[in-house]
This record gives C-alpha cells, structure tokens and sequence, in this order.
C-alpha cells in the first residue's frame, strides 16, 4: 500500500513543471549551494531508495544512495554530503549510530531521518545525537520535497554561518596583526606617542610616552586626563586636547618634564575620520632636554666670549686714546702702554686660536677623523718641543714611558692634549721645581699623567676647572697669561676619544692631571 502512495506520488512529480521548481531551489541557494547540494539516502527498501532519488535528482539535489550502513560508510568516507536521509532501521547497523557517526565526521551537515517506526524514544535519541526532522513513512514526493527543500535551507543556513565565522575569525586575526603591527611601529618611535578620541578617551600610546609620563600604564577607553600626573606636562597635553578641532592643533608646547631639567616638546595632530571630521588627536611629546641644554651652553658660550673679547679691545682703545689725546707724552710711558695692548693683543690672538681648536676638536669628532697614533712618540715629541720653557724657569722634565700600543686617535687633537697640559705643568711651576709626565698601558687603553710641584689649585676652583675661560684669580696666577680656555680644550679631546681626565691638586704642592684613553675607538 505504501508503495503504490509512492508510485502515484511520482508519477505526478514528473508531470510537475520541474523548471519551475528547479528555479525556486536555486532561488533558495547561496552563491556556496550553487553548486548542486549532496544528499545521500540510506535505506534498506529499493523502492524507497530509488524513488526519493528520482525525486530529489528532479529537484536539483546531487544524490548517492546506500542500502545498507556498511555502503554508506564507504560513500560517505569518500565525501561529505550537505544532507543525509537515514532509516532508523537497517540491516547490518542501528541508524542511530550511523547519525552519530556520521554528525561527528560532518557536524554541520544536515540530517533527516526517515523511518516507518518513529517512536518518542527514537525521534528524542535521534534529535540528541543531532538529526534535524524526520519524516515518517510513508510519504508522498510533495512531502518528501518540503522537509528535504526545509533541511536544505538549514544546510544553507549552517554553511552561511560558517563561512560568517570565519570570515570573522579572519578579520579578528587581521586586526590583531595590524594592531600589533601598529604597535610595534609605534614602539620604534623615539617620541612619546598618544592617541586621544574625541571623548577625550585614550585609544593607543606607546612605552616611550609612558616612560616620559612616569606611568605604569594606561587604561585604553578610559580618559587619559584623570590617569596623567601632575605636572606642566599635563596642562600642555591637556591643553591640546581642548583646542578647536583642527584649528592651531600644531601648537606647540616647551614644557618641563616629572624630572629635574627635563625638557619637553608637545604637539598634537588630528586625526581624521573617512568623513573629514576630527576622529581625535595624536600627542607627540619630545625629550629636547639635550637640544636645550645645547642652545643653553652655546648662548651661555657667546656670551663668554664676547665678554673675553670686549675687555682686551677695550683696554687696547683705552692705552692707545691716552696716547692719540695727549695724556700720555713720557715715551717711556708711551712704551710701555703700547707694550701693554700688545700683550692684550697677543693674548687675543691666542684665544682665537684656542677657540679654533675647540671648533676644530668637535668637528674632528664629527668627522672620526681617528687612525692608529703612537702615543709614545707623540708625547716625547710634544715634551721636547716645550723644553725650552721649561729651562726659563729651571724646571727639571721627568720623562716616563712605559710599552705603548698604537691607539686609535685623531693627532692634532692628541697633541694639543698633551700640548695644553704640560704647558700648564710648567706655567703653574715654581723656579726649579718638577714636571714628571708618565705614560703606560691601563686596561685597554694608554693611562698619560701630568704631574708638577706648582702653585696647585684650589679645592673650590677644582669644580669648574674645565669650564672654558675659567682662570684661577689669585696672586700666584696674576702674572701668568692664559685664555682659561686650554683645559676646556683638553676635557673635550679626552671626551671625544671616549677617556677620561682627572685631577687632583694641593695648593701649594703641585698639581698632577691624570688622561686615560682607550686603545680603540668605540
Ligand atoms: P689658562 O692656562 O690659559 O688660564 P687653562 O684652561 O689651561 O687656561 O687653565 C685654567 C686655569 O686652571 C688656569 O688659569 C689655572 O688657574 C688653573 N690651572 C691649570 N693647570 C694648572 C696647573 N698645572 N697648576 C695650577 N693651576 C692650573
């Protein structure tokens, strides 16, 4: 009786008009589905198998058929199928397990069981182990049409998900590259970097930023203003952030820092949203502690040598006036006034030159103009060429040169080193007193000491020694020319060698200045 329900059913099937119906499917199916849905059927009774084929075949479904669970094993380990119509009742295995087999291997295929006797315990198991509908037999093709139609939407439905998921996935995995990305461009950054919405939340920063703000961290969504220490800084930043969107958004800000003497630069760039409007602010802070230091020391520089310069041509036009006005007109006199301004004039001139070296010892550090110098020979011949000197004054020249590799060193800035510290050993002497110069190998450089038996320096005047145009204003160093600009120099041919000068003195006893440089550049 089933059978002929069946038969009659697909005999009016065929004369359905089956394009319609096609198109409709096809109307159903995603861009994914366009390709033909794979049902397979597994069933027991030919009739059955064979008759739910035609029908699905004519409704543009791709069909396999099994009549026992061991052939469906083999067809559905070959491929997975969109739909899976299974009896509950088969020969050689229970449908249930074959449902659950086949839901593990293909989770989000479809499956539809079709039984002549669906019992509550069956359709409850079946719907646990994930079948979706049943269909009781028997059935007519119109029947069979609107659950397998109704199955393959939800098929459709699942792979639409699916493909949603992850095609989400996906763009998750984009964003965190390009977050991280973004991340580690910004980490590069030397200047502290913080990105501020419109709500005034912060959105990104950097470590630097976090390290200028002597912060911890940030809370990313939060408002940065309430999480910022106090400080000019602060106010600067905030500032910023208040300004009329995209108007003077480039102001900027010279602030101290949280730490002593530091110097800050703010600014702030907006960012724009795909409209145009203002999305939010990037704050860029600077450490220009250094720049600023810089333009101190060479506005500070200027204005010393300005003042060394305007003092000896004052005197100059001072000595030569009295004589051009009359007021000198003893010739002795007249002698020894313009004695006097060719002494300043001299002095002058030797400033210039020191000025020269000290120009010249920073550009040469600039340059690298290093290669391998023996620092013996060098001091030997430096120590010889003021011999001279040191004979005016009985001085007596000890001499100590230990085995000397080569040192990698600019010549002309090593010999005016030397140059400017033996000189001194000798001008800050007392008649017939020592000048013992040393050198040797230290660690992995060349250690050079200076030592005399002089006038010393003060414990006071020790500090700013090395500060240019800086002279010991005291009876014993009166009478002794110098520009106070030759251990200025000195301080920075050790620096640019990457050495160090030591000093240490008595008043009194003598003076001993102690040079290490290092074999090799670094
Ligand atoms: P200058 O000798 O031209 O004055 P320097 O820069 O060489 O300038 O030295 C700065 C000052 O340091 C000198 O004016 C002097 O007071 C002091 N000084 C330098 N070397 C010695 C030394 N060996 N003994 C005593 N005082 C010294």
């Amino acid at each position: 009786m089933r059978e002929v329900i069946f038969i009659c059913a697909l005999a009016n099937l065929r004369k359905c008009a089956q394009r319609k119906q096609l198109a409709e499917i096809h109307n159903n199916m995603t861009p994914e589905t366009e390709n033909k849905m794979r049902v397979l059927i597994v069933d027991d009774e030919w009739g059955m198998r064979e008759g739910s084929k035609r029908i699905l075949l004519a409704e543009g479904f791709d069909v396999d058929i099994a009549e026992s669970g061991a052939t469906a094993r083999a067809i559905a380990a070959q491929k997975i199928h969109d739909i899976y119509l299974l009896d509950l009742k088969l020969p050689d295995v229970d449908g249930i397990t074959l449902l659950d087999e086949f839901h593990t291997q293909s989770p989000n295929s479809v499956f539809l069981i079709v039984t002549a006797y669906a019992t509550l315990d069956a359709a409850v198991e079946a719907t646990r182990k994930g079948a979706f509908d049943f269909v009781a037999k028997p059935f007519t093709p119109q029947q069979l049409r609107q659950v397998v139609n109704r199955v393959a939407e939800r098929r459709r439905l699942l792979l639409e998900a699916e493909r949603l998921r992850k095609e989400r996935e996906e763009r998750l995995m984009e964003l965190a590259t390009e977050r991280t990305r973004t991340k580690s461009i910004l980490s590069t950054l030397r200047e502290g970097v913080l990105v501020v919405n419109t709500r005034g939340e912060i959105v990104l920063y950097n470590g630097i930023a976090l390290t200028m703000l002597q912060l911890s961290k940030l809370d990313v969504g939060s408002q940065l203003a309430p999480q910022l220490p106090e400080s000019k800084l602060k106010d600067a930043v905030l500032e910023l952030l208040q300004l009329p969107e995209n108007e003077e958004n480039e102001k900027l800000f010279e602030v101290e820092g949280l730490a002593e003497g530091q110097m800050f630069s703010v600014y702030a760039t907006p960012v724009p949203s795909k409209d145009g409007s203002e999305a939010g602010r990037t704050i860029i802070l600077q450490d220009v502690t250094h720049q600023a230091e810089l333009d101190r020391a060479k506005s500070n520089f200027v204005r010393i040598v300005s003042h060394e310069i305007k003092a000896p041509v004052a005197a100059v036009i001072g000595f030569t006036d009295m004589i051009l006005q009359g007021y000198v007109t003893e010739e002795e006199k007249k002698t020894e006034y313009l004695m006097r301004s060719k002494r300043r004039l001299e002095g002058l001139i030797d400033m210039v030159k020191d000025l020269l070296s000290i120009t010249r010892a920073e550009a040469a550090e600039l340059k690298g103009n290093f290669s391998p110098l023996d620092f013996g020979a060098l001091v030997k011949e430096v120590v010889s060429s003021l011999e001279s000197s040191a004979l005016e004054k009985k001085l007596t020249v000890v001499l100590e040169l230990g085995e000397i590799p080569p040192i990698a060193a600019d010549e002309t800035a090593m010999m005016q080193l030397i140059t400017n510290l033996v000189s001194n050993a000798i001008k800050y002497n007392k008649d017939e007193g020592t000048v013992t110069v040393c050198a040797h190998i230290a660690g992995d450089g060349v250690e050079l000491t200076v030592a005399d038996t002089g006038i010393g320096i003060p414990k006071s005047a020790v500090a700013t020694i090395f500060d240019p145009f800086f002279r010991v204003k005291s009876d014993a160093t009166k009478k002794i020319q110098g520009t106070g600009l030759g251990l200025a120099i000195a301080q920075r041919v050790v620096k640019m060698h990457r050495g160090r000068i030591d000093i240490e003195s008595e008043v009194g006893m003598g003076t001993k200045f102690i040079v290490w440089l290092p074999a090799e550049r670094k």
